[in-house]
């Protein structure tokens, strides 16, 4: 059984090529115990349970167990926009505390301790491919929530 949390980016992350706001974020860098964790929140928000992204909103008094806190840079993928595949995003912490996200693009694609200069270069490519060609929708106000 492979283990992750689930991650609420805040204010919500766009798909860099169709555009459509991303949910139902994964990730497999934190403590992996099926906690959901809000942007701008030290700790959890919730653990194991239903919650959607929607009402993710922080119960006070719920989840004062959890102490576990994220790693300074971690890795959360999504899927469910117009595009047939995942969509991943860097979050960044400051002081244990999760303060920044961005989509994973040809631009600021950082590549692992394992990956090869020559799978390097083909991820890009396979980003690039991807973006620019959806890119061509004429709609240049779709960034302002950056
Ligand atoms: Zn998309």
């Amino acid at each position: 059984m492979s283990l992750f949390d689930y991650f609420i980016p805040d204010p919500p992350l766009r798909c860099p090529a169709c555009g459509r706001e991303l949910k139902n974020w994964q990730g497999k860098e934190g403590p992996c115990f099926q906690l959901t964790w809000q942007q701008g929140i030290k700790f959890p928000v919730a653990s194991d349970c239903e919650l959607t992204p929607d009402s993710g909103t922080n119960q006070a008094g719920s989840n004062q167990d959890w102490e576990e806190t994220l790693p300074a840079t971690f890795l959360i993928y999504a899927d469910g926009c117009a595009c047939d595949r995942l969509v991943e995003a860097y979050g960044t912490c400051e002081n244990e505390v999760w303060v920044h996200s961005e989509v994973v693009t040809h631009h600021n694609f950082q590549p692992g301790n394992t990956t090869s200069l020559k799978d390097e270069r083909k991820i890009r490519e396979q980003l690039k491919q991807w973006i620019e060609q959806r890119a061509t929708d004429p709609d240049p106000e779709k960034n302002d929530t950056i």
